[in-house]
């Protein structure tokens, strides 16, 4: 019998950190790998934050805090939505979990029951179907294509709503495609969602504070009908860079953040003590950077879909944020190539060009890949000149 659990074998290890991993190995052998896999930002964290967590350790601020995040905390995060979204919350509708990703897995483990559907919009990013799984949920892709702009429909929607729905999750603007959606799209949606009465929301907004071309960021418990049944997802590691510092939050119905909380008080306890003094720095701090930061990565994404466009055989959407995009391969993928799917096409482009991006299967649309454009120029031009190459001689 194995020592490891079968709920286990249901999920594979991220595939995004995979690829970021196999690309950090590469570089210590010595090969000269460009990584375009991490969904990172390659921006340092801003020494007002940095500042305040050395003040953090320096004044004995290192003990275990409340479960789900210190008061200080809460209350920046309350002033936060209040600021920026225009929502709110009183400190029992606030959790602070170890990034992002825990808020999300403590989010499924605490509401789930067996057979539980989740709807999950492809492409998706990685993570969402195999928490949903690990939780005893089923997740429930609904494909969004390309000539929809990657984004569900409300006629889509509405056909994947079912009796075991439990959760829709919305990513905007979404990792892996960088296509946010509009003000418009989303009182399209919510006219299921105030029909069905049932179906809770998760709305992810982590790249809420990367997005270009002036795109209104529009986050869907602003409606009113939708906030009693929304979960709003947003943390510290995209806008401020702070991915190392594991810091992630959620507000919504106090049941489900007590929910949270009881899960968190016997898994983790309290995210770290210094991140959340870093944390409430970020929040109430100097924000200007985030705008500087923002326009470079849209003269990044600028130059990235450009370059592109212009191979023979790839295709590329122009999105509105976050720092990825997610171009088809499909024009490669042929007798002529001997390429059958886009990880072939990854996998020879590492193997040959030394470009280490992740394969569109992973998050759920075969015929794409990811490039993630959080690296600088240089990088990005020695890339884009390599996959250029590369798709040439496939083509010849
Ligand atoms: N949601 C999305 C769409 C993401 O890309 C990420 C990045 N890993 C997360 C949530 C979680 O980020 P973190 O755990 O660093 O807060
Ligand atoms: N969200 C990032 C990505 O998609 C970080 C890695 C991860 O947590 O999956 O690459």
């Amino acid at each position: 019998m194995s020592i490891i659990s079968k709920n286990l074998k249901k999920i594979k290890p991220s595939p995004t950190i995979s690829v970021t991993q196999k690309a950090r190995e590469l570089r210590a052998a010595g090969k000269d790998v460009i990584g375009l896999g991490a969904g990172e930002p390659d921006f340092d964290t801003p020494d007002n934050i940095k500042n305040a967590a050395i003040k953090a350790i320096r004044s004995g601020d290192t003990k275990y805090t409340a479960v789900d995040g210190t008061p200080a905390l809460k209350r920046a995060i309350i002033r936060k939505f209040k600021r920026e979204n225009k929502l709110k919350f009183s400190s029992d509708q606030i959790t602070v979990g170890t990034g992002g990703k825990q808020v999300l897995y403590n989010t499924f483990m605490a509401t789930l029951n067996k057979g539980d559907e989740v709807i999950i919009p492809a492409p998706f990013w990685v993570s969402y179907p195999d928490m949903v799984l690990l939780a005893g949920g089923k997740p429930k892709i609904v494909k969004c294509t390309e000539q929809e702009g990657f984004k569900l429909t409300a006629k889509k929607l509405k056909k994947a709503i079912t009796k075991k729905t439990k959760w829709l999750i919305l990513n905007s603007p979404s990792n892996p495609t960088g296509v946010g959606y509009t003000k418009k799209e989303i009182i399209d949606l919510s006219k299921v969602l105030i029909r069905n009465r049932k179906v809770f929301i998760l709305s992810d907004d982590i790249y809420e504070h990367v997005r270009y071309d002036n795109f209104n960021f529009f986050t869907i418990a602003q409606l009113s009908k939708l906030k009693e049944r929304t979960l709003t997802l947003n943390g510290v590691s995209k806008s401020y860079a702070m991915t190392g510092w594991r810091i992630g939050y959620a507000a919504g119905p106090k049941d489900i953040i007590k929910a949270i909380r009881k899960i968190q008080s016997q898994s983790t306890s309290n995210p770290s003590s210094i991140s959340q003094a870093a944390a409430v720095e970020a929040l109430e701090g100097k924000q200007g950077f985030i705008k500087k930061r923002a326009s470079s990565f849209q003269q990044r994404r600028n130059f990235v879909v450009k370059s592109l466009n212009n191979i023979k055989g790839i295709n590329c959407l122009i999105p509105n944020g976050a720092f990825y995009v997610f171009p088809s391969c499909k024009g490669l993928l042929n007798k002529n190539t001997k390429l059958k799917t886009d990880t072939d096409f990854v996998k020879k482009l590492l193997e040959k060009s030394n470009v280490a991006v992740v394969q569109g299967s992973a998050f759920g649309m075969n015929g794409h890949f990811r490039i993630s454009y959080a690296t600088s120029m240089k990088n990005l031009k020695k890339a884009m000149i390599r996959l250029k190459s590369f798709c040439e001689k496939l083509n010849k």
